[in-house]
């Protein structure tokens, strides 16, 4: 395919305004596509040119992008910078420039989907030295080639700023409505990203053969997409839910799905980012197991040998940044309770029963283990049992706990009953909630030293594929917080509303949906102002979080992850009762 071809669905995709216009016009660009290109153009449509586990990052700054669309047209990156202050969007700006560009460059040549995907990998994987150069040269070579709708959209990839606003259900059910017309084949497209986390894999499976889609089973170092839990308000509720069940504490860590195949390992986030390097403690212990392959899911946490306390995820989650490993091992050392088995040498236990797999788990883990042991669980009969072990694991310091259907299988990628979370109260409702920030607004009073004064936050709504406003945002923040906030999102500021949330309220500045916070409230309220929930008659309401806190970034989510509009109205009816 033309890269053309691809750029011009990309301009009418943008602005698009419905999301069934937006899968209509997907399915009809991966009609036209072949069974060699179909999972580049689907990363490319994702903003990426991988699988994010895959741990690829373009690393390309707006410089770096002014300088090669310098290169390009032969205007000045002064002019360029000066443009790119007033505008924010670098494509706009390459489109504009190549628009008026008198003469065609003499190295001209009509770019393809493919040519352009290798230009992008080759740009991931320059380093060392000169390779700002080589980087700078690989997108002018692109754009010296490109039409102004080609440049458009190859001046925003490498920053990652790409705006179509499509999301990963859309793709889904684009892939469906391009092989059936319809929608019909959206759930099986779904297990088998669900089992692989990689939409590009799936497309091609897709325009090779479509049968091989039902026997998608998992793959070693392929992320298993994480199954959720329910949330409950009582030990009544979940027994009359369950009956009979396994209650699993709930830890307050980090969780990681690890993979292991002979000696390789890789630990992966929630969000299917590639943790392994941060803790190669725990990547010794795994190899001494010897069970071949593995797949399995534990939470780790911390521990202050010391006071025999566990750290709290954000203490935990300082292993993420970039200090000395070797010294942070000492300071933080760290266990992982694993809690699911989902792959055991070349058998998928996902559709096994939870009892089997956490039985077959228990086998595979050496008692003595001090690193890498089972969570902690209990078999109850009655009401009361939850709720001794529940009081049990708070009084221990943890959240709360899980409660896992004995016979449900690990239900990859959603949120079922197969697992029931009840948590410790904060305020009235039972939970904290992760919500996006979308914008900020400028600090008075006080404030106005920091140029910061809260946060517009947002919701995903799934069926939408959209994000709602639920809460602004003004208390729980330290000084440096502030001062963090404000550096952070002057970054990814936005000219405009982000074309994936749905708004009446306008900060004073819009960011791109990247960082996901967590945040108490002291209920959930009705309110003419939020979009979460809110449906086209006039007279609706919205919900909105009454009187919302800040208590921390949430570094493993990404907004996709964040509280649902769907948890939302089910924690609102749950704060009724
Ligand atoms: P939360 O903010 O409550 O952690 P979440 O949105 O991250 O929620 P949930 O599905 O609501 O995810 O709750 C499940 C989370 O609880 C898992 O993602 C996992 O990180 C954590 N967890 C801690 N202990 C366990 C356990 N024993 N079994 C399963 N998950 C556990």
């Amino acid at each position: 395919m033309k890269f053309k071809t691809l750029a011009e669905y990309f301009d009418t995709i943008e602005s698009a305004s419905s999301r069934l216009k937006m899968t209509e016009l997907l399915a009809e660009l991966f009609d036209k596509s072949n069974k060699d290109e179909i999972d580049k153009i689907i990363y490319l449509c994702q903003g990426s040119i991988a699988p994010r586990f895959k741990g690829i990052d373009l690393g390309v700054g707006e410089k770096f992008v002014i300088k090669a669309i310098a290169l390009a047209t032969g205007h000045e990156p002064k002019e360029i910078n000066s443009k790119f202050k007033k505008s924010g969007d670098l494509g706009d700006i390459a489109q504009e420039l190549l628009k008026n560009k008198k003469q065609s460059s003499l190295s001209f040549s009509e770019l393809s989907v493919i040519k352009v995907f290798e230009n992008f990998i080759k740009l991931a994987n320059v380093g060392g030295e000169g390779s700002q150069d080589s980087k700078i040269k690989l997108i002018a070579e692109l754009l010296s080639s490109a039409s102004p709708v080609e440049a458009k959209y190859i001046a925003r990839f490498p920053t990652g700023k790409l705006r179509l606003g499509v999301g990963d259900p859309t793709i889904l059910d684009a892939l469906s409505v391009y092989e059936k017309g319809s929608k019909e084949m959206r759930e099986e497209l779904e297990r088998a990203f669900n089992l692989t986390s990689d939409l590009g894999l799936i497309a091609k499976k897709l325009f090779e053969n479509p049968k091989q889609l039902s026997k998608i089973t998992p793959i070693p170092f392929s992320p298993i997409r994480p199954s959720l839990a329910e949330r409950m308000s009582s030990a009544e509720d979940i027994f009359k839910k369950l009956g009979k069940c396994v209650i699993d504490s709930k830890y307050d860590g980090l969780r990681m799905q690890i993979h292991k195949k002979e000696n390789e390992i890789e630990i992966y986030s929630r969000n299917q980012e590639v943790l392994t390097k941060m803790f190669p403690d725990i990547v010794e212990e795994i190899k001494k197991l010897k069970e071949k392959e593995l797949i399995f899911e534990g939470e780790a946490l911390a521990y202050d040998e010391k006071n025999e306390k566990y750290f709290s995820f954000q203490e935990t989650i300082r292993r993420k940044r970039k200090y000395d490993i070797k010294q942070i091992k000492e300071e933080l050392p760290i266990q992982v309770f694993l809690f699911d088995l989902l792959f055991l040498n070349g058998k998928n236990y996902t559709q096994e029963p939870y009892i089997k797999r956490r039985k077959t788990l228990e086998k595979i883990i050496p008692k003595k283990n001090k690193m890498i042991k089972p969570s902690n669980i209990t078999t109850v009969e009655s009401p009361k049992e939850i709720h001794e072990f529940y009081e049990k694991c708070i009084g221990k310091g943890l959240e709360g706990i899980i409660a896992k259907d004995l016979n449900a299988p690990y239900i990859a990628g959603a949120r079922k009953f197969s697992w029931i979370k009840l948590k410790k109260s904060y305020g009235k409702v039972a939970d904290t909630f992760d919500v996006v920030i979308v914008g900020y607004y400028l600090g008075k009073g006080h404030r106005a030293q920091f140029n910061f004064g809260g946060l517009l936050t947002a919701v995903y709504n799934k069926e939408k594929d959209k994000y709602e406003t639920i809460a602004r945002i003004g208390s729980g923040f330290s000084e440096e917080e502030m001062r963090t906030f404000e550096k952070e999102l002057s970054k990814i500021k936005l000219k405009e509303k982000p074309k994936e949330l749905d708004s009446e309220i306008k900060p004073d500045f819009w960011v791109s949906l990247k960082y996901v916070i967590t945040v108490s409230a002291d209920e959930i309220s009705l309110s003419p102002m939020h979009t979460c929930a809110k449906d086209s008659n006039p007279n609706s309401k919205g919900f909105a979080l009454r009187f919302p806190r800040m208590l921390h970034i949430r570094e493993d989510k990404d907004p996709k992850d964040a509280t649902t509009t769907k948890e939302i109205k089910e924690m609102y009816r749950l704060q009724k009762n």
